[in-house]
């Protein structure tokens, strides 16, 4: 290497380390830092915080930073700062473990969007020290979970902020909490800041994650803090979600970050509310006003608060909402919070209790679903604020989800010109779809992925087989006790399916009876695998025990069908996992009960590698099926009712939908297997990417909240706001 290219690789680090008072930050230049944050800190605040329980954003699937060091070859650096940073970046550790599922990883998705659109925004959530859990699965006992480890002291993009006026020490603010008599516990907590650096490091959204788990927090505030979601009791969860919620502006103003508008991600952060109202009413009423106030002033209050509040629900599903005992919360909120909840936030059936979605819903500037269903089913359980319910469809950062291969294919063609940065363009296929040399490519990339994902589970059915007498941990999978040769080979036909096993998703629902699955694959006499991946939250009992059956399944399966088909279950569900099955699966199978998933987004991150999906008619998949261009449907589509919503097992329609998956199933096998057919699977894979990719990503679903945000943005970033804006509306729909 010659001595001129090392003194470019020392000016490209030098311009990838900025300052400020909270700290020092690599990735973006001192111009990008002055000026997000200046936007961020000016004096009327023409940004967004969006309040949110998890973010899902692990650098093994996205990490701009470290592709660009890569890509100038830099490894190390004399200069002891920069070395440390480009060491850090290229081999620290990739997972920063706050997410528990489909909910984080939208956040992080958005938060990712918003920074290619370089509309100023900050994010708020929590930092806990231990994580969501980590799962080991053993063939007997089903699904462990075990506390997760990781470092956030040397984790990429993640920093300590300092205290300016003692740089010596880290930031630390303020929460009160209140117990029955009103008397006060400070909580405190210091702040982290995670970068989502855009691709093209000229802009970054800051995550602002606040950590509890200090020394000079009480302990009770310090256990709480340590796990996301625990819920071993309404307790820890009241506590953790006043830990969000009253922590939003103590967090802003150490800051000085000035937002009008809050979105709500989910109800979990709507205590923040409380404290708008409380600031106001003392703006008005003077230091006193927690004996002033009338119920009048505080419903005042309410209305200038929910100008500034937009609320997302993401599910029907009753365990998804909070609702709390209020002689429970009196326990941990002042009695000025209790009146103002009383006012707001009573539970409509149980009057003893406050329920904090009735609470978002009723304090925001626009309520969003997040698939069109979805309107009609939140419109139909909150009846009182139907007119005011809208649809913006879910999306997937497209930069994170679209797998090398494939995005190397999609850089090969003149049609996908700036795709990066602009996932419009993906329409484009409808003009390859009839080109030889891109069907071509696209198998390859195809294959490319699927030996990434079958080397990646004969691997690890090799390493459970390993490891099983130093852990004592039974293999989940049947398969690792046999011969290597019966290993999952390449090319055979595979099933994908992985989300967070609960019931409604129905995880078993394509083994509900397999015999006639068995008799359907011995009739094709082709192989088939199933890969199969998800957690459940702890506390889930009927959750866990899907899990074990799909375990359970494995053996029956393989023998019926003589070996044909083989059931794989891939522990530790997490973003790489996610991504290596999306885009090496041939066929990603989504079997909720209708209307009970919302929209549901790793079909969306199929369909981004042109991987169809076989989806019962729930969430995103009614607006993404495109009357079979795209993929196959199967269950049926009952109307909207009370029944429709319910989850006992009953009322599962596992006969019903699982009669309507096997009736389908050889067609999809045919059209895979068959030479003449083939074309035409092939057709539908091109059909995701010109009619799904478009509409399904993050860059179209922020430019849709940015609308509802109703903030001014510079002409630069406007500009193409407006054109996504325009390409898919999703709330246009009469009903
Ligand atoms: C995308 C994703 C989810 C959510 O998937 P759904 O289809 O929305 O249920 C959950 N977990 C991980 C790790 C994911 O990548």
């Amino acid at each position: 290497m010659s001595i001129h290219t090392i003194t470019d690789q020392e000016t490209a680090l030098k311009s990838m380390v900025a300052k400020n008072k909270w700290g020092t930050f690599f990735g973006v230049s001192q111009e990008t830092l002055d000026r997000v944050w200046g936007t961020l800190t000016a004096p009327h605040g023409n940004s967004v915080v969006y309040i949110t329980m998890e973010i899902g954003a692990d650098l093994d699937v996205f990490h701009p930073v470290k592709k660009h060091l890569q890509e100038l070859g830099i490894t190390d650096s004399t200069n002891s700062v920069f070395d440390h940073y480009a060491k850090l970046f290229l081999h620290g550790p990739q997972k920063i473990p706050n997410y528990g599922g489909g909910l984080g990883i939208l956040a992080g998705d958005t938060l990712k969007s918003m920074a290619e659109l370089r509309t100023p925004t900050v994010a708020v959530s929590l930092l806990y020290r231990k994580g969501y859990f980590s799962q080991l699965v053993d063939a007997r006992i089903g699904q462990i979970s075990t506390a997760t480890d990781w470092q956030p002291e040397n984790t990429p993009s993640l920093y300590l902020l300092k205290d300016p006026d003692n740089p010596d020490l880290p930031l630390e603010i303020e929460i009160p909490f209140f117990d029955e008599l009103d008397r006060k516990t400070i909580a405190y907590a210091r702040l982290w800041l995670k970068m989502e650096i855009n691709h093209d490091l000229d802009f970054f959204t800051p995550e602002i994650l606040l950590d509890y788990a200090i020394p000079s927090s009480p302990d009770w505030i310090v256990k709480a803090a340590q796990h996301l979601y625990d819920s071993r009791s309404d307790q820890s969860k009241i506590i953790q979600r006043r830990l969000l919620g009253a922590g939003v502006i103590p967090a802003l103003k150490a800051l000085g970050i000035t937002s009008r508008i809050l979105h709500l991600n989910e109800q979990h952060g709507v205590v923040v509310v409380l404290h708008l109202i409380a600031e106001l009413l003392k703006e008005k009423l003077g230091d006193e006003y927690m004996y002033m106030a009338t119920d009048e002033d505080i419903l005042a209050a309410a209305q200038q608060v929910a100008k500034r509040i937009v609320y997302t629900i993401h599910t029907p599903v009753k365990a998804g909402h909070d609702r709390f005992d209020t002689n429970l919360y009196n326990q941990f909120g002042h009695d000025f919070c209790q009146r103002i909840l009383h006012l707001l936030a009573l539970d409509e059936e149980q009057s003893n209790f406050f329920n904090f979605t009735a609470f978002a819903m009723r304090v925001n500037r626009a309520t969003n679903s997040v698939s069109r269903l979805h309107r009609g089913v939140t419109r139909k359980q909150f009846p009182e604020f139907a007119p005011k319910i809208t649809a913006i469809t879910n999306g997937v950062h497209h930069l994170t989800w679209i797998s090398d291969a494939k995005a190397d294919l999609y850089n090969s063609f003149s049609e996908f010109n700036q795709w990066q940065e602009n996932p419009l363009v993906f329409s484009n296929a409808g003009l390859l779809l009839n080109n030889p040399k891109f069907r071509t490519y696209f198998n390859q990339a195809w294959q490319q992925d699927n030996n990434a994902l079958i080397d990646y589970v004969n691997n690890m059915l090799l390493h459970h087989r390993k490891i099983m007498y130093e852990t004592w941990i039974d293999p989940p999978n049947y398969l690792s006790m046999m011969d290597d040769d019966n290993f999952l080979e390449p090319g055979v036909f595979t099933i994908g399916f992985a989300r967070r096993f609960s019931t409604y998703k129905r995880a078993d629902l394509i083994f509900a009876d397999l015999d006639s699955l068995a008799a359907i694959i011995n009739g094709f006499g082709k192989p088939i695998n199933f890969i199969f991946a998800g957690k459940a939250h702890p506390a889930d009992e009927p959750g866990k025990k899907l899990i074990q059956q799909i375990l359970d399944v494995q053996k029956d399966l393989y023998d019926k069908t003589n070996g044909l088909a083989k059931l794989v279950f891939i522990p530790g569900y997490d973003m790489h996992i996610a991504k290596l099955m999306v885009s090496g699966a041939h066929a990603w199978l989504n079997s909720p009960k209708r209307p009970l998933e919302a929209s549901g987004t790793s079909g969306m991150k199929a369909a981004m590698n042109g991987v169809p999906n076989i989806s019962t008619m729930d969430g995103w998949w009614v607006e993404g099926y495109h009357n079979g261009q795209t993929g196959w449907k199967f269950g049926i589509e009952t109307d909207l009712n009370e029944a429709c919503l319910s989850e006992s097992r009953a009322s599962l329609f596992y006969n019903e939908d699982a009669a309507s998956l096997y009736a389908l199933l050889p067609d999809v096998l045919h059209a895979f297997y068959d030479d003449e057919q083939h074309d035409r699977y092939l057709d539908k894979c091109i059909k995701n990417i010109e009619l799904n990719i478009p509409t399904f990503n993050t860059h179209r679903m922020a430019a849709e909240y940015i609308q509802r945000y109703d903030i001014a943005l510079p002409s630069s970033a406007a500009k193409k706001i407006s054109a996504l804006q325009q390409a898919y509306i999703s709330n246009n729909i009469t009903e």
